[in-house]
């Protein structure tokens, strides 16, 4: 109901953000996690996983640990319209290797951060 109403608002222009969270309680397969979404991982309280589409242009899946007993670990919190906030940034260590930070469910790129167009 809250991302129908985020959806309506975004389209409106009076709501922004890149990505909307889902939780679901297992680690989803690559085909699951679709752009715009980050996929909460939370299984038995725990919370485990943030998935997200790279938003560089690769389009590969970034999985998260929230997990934290592992490191590295990212914690994710969610407003009142589920846009996710990550904390720290997020860095790529493949041939993308954008920088950024997901703040209120928008992508905000560190600078130097933004992959090269080719
Ligand atoms: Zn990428």
């Amino acid at each position: 109901m809250r991302a129908i109403l985020a959806r309506l608002l975004k389209a409106l222009g009076i709501v922004r953000y890149d990505l909307l969270v889902r939780r679901v309680s297992t680690y989803p397969r690559d085909e699951e996690v679709t752009s715009g979404e980050l996929v909460h991982v939370v299984d038995g309280g725990i919370e485990k996983w943030a998935c997200f589409r790279c938003p560089g242009g690769c389009g590969a899946m970034i999985p998260l640990n929230l997990n934290p007993k592992r490191r590295p670990r990212w914690s994710v919190a969610a407003d009142w319209f589920r846009r996710p906030s990550l904390s720290p940034s997020v860095h790529q260590r493949n041939d993308c290797e954008c920088h950024f930070w997901v703040r209120q469910g928008r992508i905000e790129w560190c600078e130097g951060g933004h992959p090269k167009r080719v």
